[in-house]
């Protein structure tokens, strides 16, 4: 069994001293590993580290960057089967999906060295007699937390744009899943990135990620979890007045047109609310279906929640608060009054739910409301296209939308009104490098992948020069 200390300035240790949490199997006893319990103080060491390197790493050459970022993806690659086996083993992944993930992970530096050497600036005319041009620079050390439902994935797509833009990073992943991030930080530094440019510390929410936010030398925060935690942060991020993105939660409105592909439907919206278990923010869990087809679409529903097999389309909840979070709310829906299509329980102890619909729901019901974070899907009805709109924006969250149609000016007409980051139009992807991605409302704020990102690690210098 593996015991891990914190990466900090390129290097780790993990002394007997030291206070370290056990990392289990969801749902088993099988430990995979330990971490170490970090503190305030190793918060300041990875700090000090990821602030003595910014100005070398900031001052290569975006191809040198750029470089080191091709090496960190060759290395993830080359690792892909290991980190794999242990994303699998602490977060409950399926076997067939921890490949997919870490392949992501390789995909968010090998997309941002694409735009190592994108102009970073723009000129600015400014008439005769001057001339005004902007710089995008990095801000300095970037802290980035990290929740347990994709533990690499979400690292690297913070990781990479922020390594890119020149600043260096220190990581605070889950206290749940924290080792395919320690590992991560290993490779990058075998692959060549300077010492402290990246430094992972772990540990909980208040020891650990909490003073990496208060920390005055960090100059930004990347932050993925709940509501509640975003909040916390928000409080501090506002007092020490640095800039945050922030990825939270959702509550996706999936919604189904009469004139859709009823078929590819039926599937995508079980896609959507059953991938990894339904752990994912932008999960598709509120389906708006047209009331003309409402009761055979329930019944193709129920069909095609067959074809789900819980331990081999999705693992386990992947803590036991989520798992039992998740069946209280079975509890929630029965009090709320909706009928139940299919599932309604767990498969097992070993923290397994079965893919889980209801349908008589209203929009007001708590289980049309609330994240619940797990593979539970309630169907609402809708009367026409002003009604699935009011629907869908009736939450308050806003981070992914679907709309399923074969009217092309639907699509467009639907798209424009949804308040969502995300629309999909029929079809439910997760995971993609290239699109920005963040939510309205409550789902948060600033964007995460795609070039946009690379805004939200920089901030703009304007200068005027007399000619
Ligand atoms: P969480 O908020 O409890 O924890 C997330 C991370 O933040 C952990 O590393 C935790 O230790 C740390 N943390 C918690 N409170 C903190 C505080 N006050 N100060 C500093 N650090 C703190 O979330 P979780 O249970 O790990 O993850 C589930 C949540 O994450 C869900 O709500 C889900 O929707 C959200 N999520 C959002 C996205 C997105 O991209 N929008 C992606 C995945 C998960």
């Amino acid at each position: 069994m593996k015991r891990y200390g914190h990466w900090i300035n390129g290097t780790s240790s993990a002394p007997e001293t030291r206070e370290y949490l056990t990392s289990t199997s969801p749902g088993t006893d099988t430990v995979v590993c330990e971490i170490m319990l970090g503190d305030e103080t190793d918060v300041g060491a990875a700090v000090t580290a990821a602030q003595d390197a910014f100005p070398e790493w900031r001052n290569r050459k975006p191809g040198e960057r750029g470089r080191i970022l091709s090496a960190i993806a060759d290395g993830i690659r080359a690792e892909a089967g290991q980190l794999a086996e242990l994303e699998s083993a602490e977060s409950g992944k399926p076997a067939w999906q921890s490949p997919i993930e870490v392949e992501g992970a390789a995909a968010f530096f090998d997309f941002y060295v694409g735009l190592a050497n994108v102009p970073a600036g723009e000129f600015i005319d400014m008439g005769p007699g001057r001339h005004g041009y902007t710089v995008r620079e990095p801000y300095g050390v970037v802290g980035v937390i990290t929740p347990w439902n994709a533990p690499l994935n979400q690292a690297a797509r913070a990781i990479a744009p922020a390594l890119m833009a020149g600043n260096t990073v220190v990581v605070k992943p889950s206290e749940f899943t924290s080792a395919t991030t320690l590992e991560l930080a290993r490779i990058a530094t075998e692959a060549g990135l300077p010492d402290g440019v990246l430094n992972v510390v772990t540990g909980n929410a208040y020891g650990a990620g909490r003073p990496l936010v208060q920390h005055s030398a960090v100059r930004k925060v990347a932050f993925t979890g709940s509501v509640r935690a975003g909040r916390e942060i928000g409080h501090i991020a506002a007092d020490r007045i640095i800039p945050l993105t922030l990825e939270l939660g959702g509550k996706g409105a999936n919604i189904v047109f009469a004139d859709a592909d009823l078929a590819a439907a039926a599937q995508g919206a079980i896609t959507a609310f059953a991938v990894n278990a339904g752990q994912i923010c932008s999960a598709g869990t509120r389906l708006l279906v047209a009331a003309e087809i409402h009761d055979n679409f329930v019944d193709a529903l129920r069909e095609a929640a067959k074809q789900v097999v819980p331990g081999q389309t999705y693992g386990p909840q992947t803590t036991h608060a989520q798992f039992a979070k998740v069946l209280s709310y079975f509890d929630v829906a029965e009090e709320d009054g909706a009928t139940l299509v299919t599932g309604g329980a767990a498969v097992d102890d070993g923290w397994l739910i079965q893919p889980t619909i209801y349908a008589g729901v209203t929009n007001d019901m708590r289980i049309a409301r609330e994240e619940i974070f797990g593979p539970v899907l309630v169907v609402i009805p809708f009367t026409n296209e002003d009604h699935a709109i009011a629907l869908a924006n009736d939450s308050d969250y806003g981070l992914s939308a679907g709309i399923w149609t074969t009217d092309v000016a639907r699509t467009h007409r639907v798209a424009a009104q949804l308040d969502a980051g995300q629309i999909y139009v029929n079809e439910w992807p997760a995971g993609l490098v290239e699109g920005p991605f963040g939510g309205y409302k409550n789902s948060g704020y600033g964007r995460e992948k795609g070039a946009e990102a690379l805004h939200h690690y920089t901030h703009t210098k304007f200068v005027l020069v007399k000619l």
